[in-house]
This record gives structure tokens, sequence and C-alpha cells, in this order.
């Protein structure tokens, strides 16, 4: 079963051409101020790309995931989906789920015409991979939550309008399950500092940044859902995250296999094209299997996920072996390029660069095999 109607290769070819004209002339520029404009956001907001499958009253377009996938592989494939989907399909769910009426709208249509960015934030500098160790606490006076701690490796944590943060709204509980809330923060608020802009190998043209709450007072109706119910609606969101993770990761696998096989063709030593070597001619074969091993299963989990099957296992294995895989290939195909690769002119030196941090963030390849294992009984320790 296919998974693309004409209608979307008709929307395909509008991303693509965007794509050309306001994407690939300004990643250089964006890599280097280490943000990507506002301006574009808008300009993806006027394209109608950003919660494409929101209701129209928050400016979506009411369509199917097919769409958001069709974005995901496009900007994937120029190593800049975070632009397009960052918010609009990784952070505004949350709110769409979760929140009243009020607080839809007074977030989504900002998300969706670009003029809002929005971050989410779990990680602390003590603890990631395990929720539990969060410390900021929101602690209940009156109304309001008066939150303090510290947040790390935020996404977009410079350039935020607001900040989902995870919090702990029950001190005298551990419990995963009753624990913790998610609170919204607006930029602006008293006691809301955004700490510097984080030193990064990889992924440039997104700010990554620490984040302070200090004293940080909030209305309680800032809050999403229920109060001790956060980890839940992390869980909740975080297949979609993680699928869309896999797609992008595969996405940037399909490029640099493609740079591989281009580049191998083309340069010449000793008397023929390095890619007729058969050491490298094999490795290109070998890239080329892992590689469509890689899409079928990838194609597999959007048809599930848009059949509304249940995906936490497989999407765990498709995060564990898309990420592994594109790390391969970038170091396989990186290598076919030999010092040409190490070059910034050509573009994998980039994408094997941002590459790596697909083993560590969304869920780090170790946790996935964790959810894996349990899924089929064991509990490692
Ligand atoms: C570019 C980038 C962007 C990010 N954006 C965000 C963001 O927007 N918001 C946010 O909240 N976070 C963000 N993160 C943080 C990311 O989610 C965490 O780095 C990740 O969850 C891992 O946490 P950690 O770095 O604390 O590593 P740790 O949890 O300390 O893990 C260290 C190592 O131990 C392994 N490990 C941990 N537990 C186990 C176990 N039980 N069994 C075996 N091995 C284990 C891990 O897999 C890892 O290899 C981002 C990170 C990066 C790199």
């Amino acid at each position: 079963m296919g998974i693309y109607k004409e209608e979307h290769d008709i929307f395909r070819a509008t991303v693509k051409k965007f794509i050309e004209k306001e994407v690939i002339p300004n990643i250089e520029e964006w890599e280097e101020k280490e943000e990507i404009p506002r301006a574009f956001m808008t300009k993806c907001g006027e394209m109608g790309f950003l919660g494409m499958w929101m209701d129209e009253k928050y400016g979506g377009l009411e369509v199917g995931f097919e769409y958001t996938a069709v974005l995901v592989e496009e900007f994937g494939k120029v190593n800049a989906a975070m632009a397009v989907v960052g918010s609009s399909d990784i952070i505004a769910p949350y709110i769409y789920d979760f929140c009243t009426d009020e607080m839809k709208m007074k977030y989504l249509p900002g998300i969706t015409s670009g003029k809002m960015v929005p971050a989410v934030a779990m990680t602390e500098p003590n603890t990631g991979s395990d929720l539990k160790g969060v410390r900021t606490s929101a602690v209940s006076d009156g109304d309001d939550y008066i939150i303090n701690g510290q947040k790390t490796f935020i996404t977009s944590g410079n350039s935020c309008d607001f900040v989902i943060v995870v919090c702990k709204t029950n001190p005298d509980s551990n419990s995963l399950s009753n624990a913790f809330s998610l609170i919204i923060v607006d930029d602006g608020t008293p006691g809301f500092i955004k700490g510097r802009k984080l030193n990064k190998m990889g992924m440039h043209m997104q700010d990554t940044a620490e984040l302070f709450f200090e004293d940080c007072r909030v209305p309680k109706t800032n809050r999403i859902g229920e109060e001790g119910k956060g980890f839940k609606y992390l869980m909740a969101e975080l297949q979609k995250e993680r699928l869309i993770m896999v797609m992008w990761g595969q996405a940037m696998a399909e490029a640099m296999l493609q740079m591989g096989i281009d580049y191998a063709k083309s340069r010449e030593a000793f008397g023929q094209p390095i890619a007729t070597f058969q050491h490298n001619a094999f490795k290109i074969a070998d890239m080329a299997t892992q590689v469509q091993l890689g899409r079928s299963l990838v194609n597999e989990l959007i048809i599930d996920f848009i059949a509304g099957n249940n995906i936490v296992t497989k999407v765990s294995m498709a995060k564990l072996y898309v990420a592994e895989m594109a790390n391969d290939v970038a170091a396989k195909s990186f290598q076919l390029h030999g010092g040409y690769g190490f070059m910034e002119e050509y573009p994998i030196a980039r994408y094997y660069r941002d590459i790596r941090a697909q083993t560590v963030y969304a869920g780090s390849s170790e946790i996935m095999r964790l959810v894996i294992a349990r899924s089929l009984g064991i509990e490692p320790t």
C-alpha cells in the first residue's frame, strides 16, 4: 500500500520549489548566524506549512499526516527539517491535545503563522534520559505556581516566545505517574532567564540554550492539562516526535548516500572512477541496502501512524536503527569523499556533524533498546 496520492505529489512539488528558492541559498548564512530568521518562519506560515494538520480556526488546513511526512522528507533531505516541523508538529500538539480553548487560541495561531516560536524544556544539567531526576519545581501559591530550576540543551531556547517546562509539582512523589506537570512560561515573565546559546559541534542553525527559572511566577491557568499528568502527556506526544526524527534521519541518510554515489562516480584515482574499485562499489551497495531497509521501516511506520495503530515499540526500533544506520552511512559517504569530505564546501561535512545528535536526542539509542527490551518482557537493570 502506498502512502501518497496525487495531491501529496503536487504538494511535494510546491515544497521542493520553496526549498530551492528560500532554503538552499540561505543555509550557510543561517548556520553562521546560528539562527533561522523569523522572516523565514512567517514565510513558511504564509505557505501554510506550519501545523497543516490543525483546525482552520487555529490557522491549520485540517489535512492528514501525509503532508507533514512530505515536509519532513523534503526539508530533511536538505537537513533543515526542524525549521519547519519543530514548532508546529513536535511542540504544538501538547497545546492542541491537552489545553483549554483559551490557551489554544493564545498560542496556536502564533505557531501556524510563524510569528511565535515555542520550545519544550525537559532536560536539566543533572538529568536527561531519566526524567525522574527532574528537579525544577513548581510550588503552588494561591492561583499561581512559583518555578525554580534550570534546564539545558533546549532547542530554540534563546529565540522562543514561550517554553513548555517540565516541573515537579508534587514534591512528595517521585513517581512518573503523578509527580510532574507541564507548565507554559512566556518570554518576558519575571524570573525566566535565557542563558547563553550553547556552542555545539553541529546543528548550528538551531539555537540551543540553557534556561533558568528564579522565583518565576506563572498563573496556574498556564498548566497544560491536569496537575501531575505531565509524564503521561510527554509519552503521548513523544511517539510522534520520534517518528518525525526517524523520518528526518532517513531523509538525511538518503541524501548522504546520493552524495557518496555522485562523488565516487565523478572522482578518479589510478585512472578510474573511485566508485569502480570493488571495495568502494561494495561499500556503496551496503549503504544502499541499509538505506532501503530504513525506508521500508519508515514507510510502514507512517502507514501505521496514519491508521492510528500503537507504534511505541516499532518507532523505538526505527529510531534506534535509522539513527545508527544514518551515522554509519555518514561515515562511509564521508570516507568516499576523501579530504574533500572534511571541507565545508561539500555538504557531507555538515551532514556528518549534524547526524551525530540523532543517536542522543528524542530518546537515545540506549533508551530505545530499553523500550524494545521491555516490550519483550525483559527488564534490563
Ligand atoms: C542538539 C540537541 C537538541 C536538544 N534539544 C532538546 C530540547 O529541545 N528539549 C529538551 O528537553 N532536551 C533537548 N535535548 C537533550 C536531549 O534530549 C538529551 O541530551 C537526551 O535525553 C540524553 O540526556 P543526557 O544528555 O542527560 O544524557 P544521559 O541521560 O546522562 O545519558 C548519558 C549516556 O548514558 C546512556 N544511558 C542513560 N540511561 C541509560 C540506561 N538506562 N541504560 C543504558 N544507557 C543509558 C545514554 O543513552 C547516553 O548514552 C537536546 C539535545 C541535543 C544534543
